[in-house]
């Protein structure tokens, strides 16, 4: 039996201050099999008691890891890319089992996260200050970028690989340490990311991980005063909550919370790569991804060809078990994600939406929805208004420039967005109009480790990625001196 269809789960733990804790009589998780409903592995949940150990671990390591050479830090950064290289057949294993993506696309998360801890490693050892001219002779003005102490941070299960790791090598990297909470439902990656520190070399207590109900964890994590920086991947509602308690006790936050991704296809676009492409990106990890172009705006010259090409990929996915190398798209991650597309689907229905594909959940064992496509609905239906988080592709008409980006504009989401048209002319307009934190032009270029990957407006704010990376978990310091 290859890798891909041994049907081992890893075991899974606590990670404290260099120590992997299995259950011993702590409360435990059923973890499940997305795509057949089985029990395949027990997460323990930290105690109070874990939870106050993790942070007292970090507490003692930021002591000594902040004053650690960025060399050093680049060292260990390198070696655990190097690591999940190596591992990633295995990581990805875990992954397609607890979360249900294809194998394929979780060994391309690994390799993508490998490369943002290479690409950090790099990047921190040019965390510079600066040197500001004195008024005064004799003054030094010196601007310090420091370390902003120890981080929260709470991961999803969508990306349970990637989510985790860009949050862990940007602390890592400006050296902070971390406690960090991964998503419960989905729990291997992160398990595997801390065996790859652990072997990396990162010294006890640098990065820590705990497991639980995320709202109990959040909330005490938040609170200790140990932590002065929080970072988040998941819903909106969730991010705010958050926020407001780490605002209430002025702590630093990066927020990377849903999308509702307008994808504008003009005129004049190469109709077929458009919908081909667009396609694709939505019914990638079965829709559940932040970034996925979830709104269609089709010119109405471009609609009819545009909306046969899209149903036609839409229609010949192969949906099944993620560990089945012909399937293109897995289960949903979790049962209650399956009631509701049911629910986009029936107000959709109600608001006059026509269904070109699908439409419905695939009877059998496993969270399975069909790929769907559906046409007519109205702007201020849910499916236009609400992230679907799943393979439901709305495509809707429109007339001109200024109306489409009015109507793209219209959510308070602003994360990612696209459009496709050869005129230089329109695509410089709409880079400039479009309220998002991404725009992809044409192509899909977004989630590099080199590039900034975030949003604004209730998508939230901070960068993950890019040089931007570091600037969440660093505080400016001006020291001024008179010699
Ligand atoms: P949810 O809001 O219940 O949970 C989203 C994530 O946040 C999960 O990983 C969950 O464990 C965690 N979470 C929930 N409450 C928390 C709390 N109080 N403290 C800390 N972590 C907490 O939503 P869901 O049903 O699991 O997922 C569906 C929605 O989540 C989608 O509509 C989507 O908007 C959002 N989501 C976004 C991303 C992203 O990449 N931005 C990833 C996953 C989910």
């Amino acid at each position: 039996m290859d890798i891909v269809t041994a049907p081992v789960y890893p075991d899974l733990s606590l990670f404290i201050d260099g120590i992997f804790i299995a259950a011993d009589g702590r409360v435990q998780q059923d973890v499940l099999n997305p795509a057949t409903g089985a029990v395949i592995g027990k997460l323990p949940h930290a105690s109070r008691e874990d939870l106050d150990a993790a942070l007292a671990a970090a507490d003692r390591a930021f002591k000594t890891w902040h004053r650690s050479s960025p060399v050093e830090r680049s060292k260990i950064l390198r070696r655990a890319a190097d690591l999940f290289r190596e591992r990633a057949p295995e990581i990805a294993r875990g992954i397609t089992l607890d979360m249900g993506k294809p194998y394929a696309e979780a060994l391309a998360e690994v390799m993508g996260g490998a490369e943002h801890a290479e690409w950090h490693a790099e990047e921190c050892r040019r965390i510079y200050g600066r040197v500001i001219p004195p008024r005064i002779d004799g003054v030094r003005q010196l601007v310090l970028r420091e370390p902003i102490g120890v981080c929260a941070a709470f991961t999803p299960w969508n990306f349970p690989f990637n989510q985790a790791i860009r949050k862990v090598v940007a602390a890592i990297g400006a050296g902070c340490t971390l406690v960090l909470k991964g998503p419960e439902d989905a729990p291997s990656a992160v398990v595997a990311i801390a065996r790859v520190f652990a072997d990396a070399g990162l010294p006890a207590g640098c990065l820590n991980l705990v497991w639980g109900v995320p709202a109990e964890v959040s909330d005490y994590l938040i609170r200790s005063p140990v932590v002065r920086k929080i970072s988040f991947t998941g819903s909106v509602p969730v991010g705010k909550q958050l926020a407001a308690l780490a605002g209430s006790l002025m702590k630093r936050c990066t927020m990377e919370l849903g999308g509702h991704s307008p994808a504008i296809v003009f005129d004049d676009a190469d109709i077929d790569r458009a919908a081909e492409l667009l396609a694709n990106m939505k019914y990638r990890n079965a829709g559940q991804v932040c970034v996925s172009p979830s709104r269609m705006y089709v010119q109405e010259q471009a609609y009819d060809r545009f909306l046969d090409k899209f149903a036609q990929v839409a229609s010949g996915l192969k949906v099944g078990s993620g560990l089945d190398k012909d399937t293109r798209m897995g289960p949903l991650a979790h049962q209650k994600r399956v009631p509701t597309m049911e629910s986009f689907i029936d107000d959709a229905d109600q608001r006059g939406g026509k269904v070109v594909v699908g439409g419905a959940r695939i009877e059998g064992d496993g969270n399975f929805f069909a790929p769907t496509v559906i046409t007519d609905v109205p702007d201020d239906s849910r499916l236009m208004t609400q992230e679907p988080f799943g393979p439901i592709a709305p495509i809707v008409r429109f007339k001109d420039f200024d109306e489409v980006v009015r109507r793209a504009n219209s959510l308070p989401y602003g994360l990612a967005s696209y459009a496709f048209t050869r005129s230089s002319r329109n695509a410089t307009a709409i880079a400039n109009a479009i309220e998002a934190g991404m725009v992809n032009i044409n192509h899909f270029g977004i989630a590099l480790s080199e590039t900034p990957f975030g949003g604004v407006k209730d998508s939230g704010y901070g960068s993950e990625g890019g040089t931007e990376t570091f600037d969440g978990y660093l505080v400016t310091k001006f020291v001024t001196q008179l010699n």
